[in-house]
């Protein structure tokens, strides 16, 4: 008996070994995963799906609606029973997809904890050799967003303009408050921008909120209400997107390739420097299709083009769905500090980009 179990854990030891090295090496571990198939080899159409639950998710859409959004509207299945999910999709399956280190192309490692469910994700030891999905930036932005202790107090409460609005002092995003010492009929709502332990520059700035979100709403109305946007027609977007994924996937593992033919000499360092760059213009041009295609994804199903319709879907749509909107098209947001420091609305404070 005491011989079984030294061999059990003797093997299992081994087993986990094994599995470290396999991690450090950048291997990929398990089998197919949502968005990826065999040995990490990316699936386009899975892997344009994980994308736009990456943009939903930053633009402060919840795990909840996200879900939703998969079983109406999306026609994928999250089609690993490993997972558990029947053919459905659950929160907690959007959220271990959106927290997980591999589609950003990385690997994580954490022995003892293997559903990836842990708010922030599992360890991540660097990058791996399958293709990436989503940057490891957004995965950490991801991280922070869904492993948020208030998120979920605030996902009802969360205002049209949180961190979309910036500081046009010190640049952070501004939050939505009130101010609390301030007499009964001064206490309107209002987005500032809060004080931080360390950040002298931090902090002061305010603005009346109501007036500055009736502004940025009708600007947007205005927008989408006056812009042609090419109708992709019947998925021809969804496609367009997993071919541009796949390009990049492509692309960066022919980079891949140039610089080990490099370093074994069978490239000169001009016929290496001059394909690398023409490798690095494809990932910008794939990129920015991507950039697109993400956006358009947003659009779809909106009345762009009709005043009349853009003012009643504005009104429909809760504060997730237009925070997607403003997050797709919004550029920039700045708010001028006023010279007496208060947070007296005015048109001329704010300043409104567009994405082009
Ligand atoms: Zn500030």
């Amino acid at each position: 008996m005491a011989i079984a179990s030294y061999e059990s854990g003797h093997k299992a030891d081994r087993i986990r070994r094994a599995n470290r090295q396999k991690a450090e090496r950048g291997d990929w571990h398990g089998g197919p995963r949502f968005g990826y198939g065999l040995n990490g080899a990316l699936v386009p159409r899975e892997a344009a799906i994980v994308r736009e639950m990456a943009n939903r998710c930053l633009a402060g859409q919840s795990l909840r609606s996200i879900a939703q959004w998969l079983n109406d509207e999306s026609g994928a299945v999250p089609t690993h029973a490993a997972q558990g999910t029947l053919g459905v999709w659950h929160a907690t399956t959007v959220k271990s997809i959106l927290t997980s280190a591999r589609i950003s192309g990385q690997r994580a490692y954490e022995p003892g904890s293997h559903n990836g469910d842990s708010p922030t994700g599992r360890k991540i030891l660097g990058p791996g050799n399958w293709p990436a999905i989503i940057t490891p930036d957004e995965t950490a932005r991801l991280r922070v967003i869904i492993g948020s202790p208030d998120r979920r107090a605030s996902a009802s409460s969360i205002r049209l303009l949180s961190s979309i609005a910036t500081c046009g002092l010190c640049g952070a995003g501004l939050m939505s408050g009130c101010n609390r010492g301030a007499a009964l009929a001064q206490k309107r709502r209002r987005y500032l921008c809060k004080k931080e332990a360390g950040r002298p520059d931090r902090g002061g700035l305010s603005i009346v909120a109501e007036p500055l979100e009736d502004l940025i709403s009708e600007a947007i109305i205005l927008r989408l209400a006056h812009t042609r946007m090419p109708k992709a027609q019947g998925g021809t977007g969804q496609s367009e997107l997993s071919a541009a994924l796949e390009r990049v996937a492509e692309t960066r593992a022919r980079l891949e390739d140039l610089s080990s033919d490099y370093v074994r000499g069978l490239l000169t360092r001009s016929e290496f420097s001059s394909a690398r760059m023409a490798a690095q213009g494809e990932i910008v041009k794939s990129e920015a299709v991507i950039a697109r295609q993400s956006r358009s994804t947003v659009f779809s199903g909106i009345p762009i083009g009709s005043e009349s319709g853009m003012r009643a879907a504005w009104d429909r749509w809760n504060i997730p769905q237009r925070r997607a909107i403003l997050a797709a098209i919004v550029d920039t947001l700045i708010v001028l500090p006023r010279r007496d420091s208060g947070p007296i609305f005015r048109p001329d404070r704010v300043e409104l980009r567009f994405k082009v």
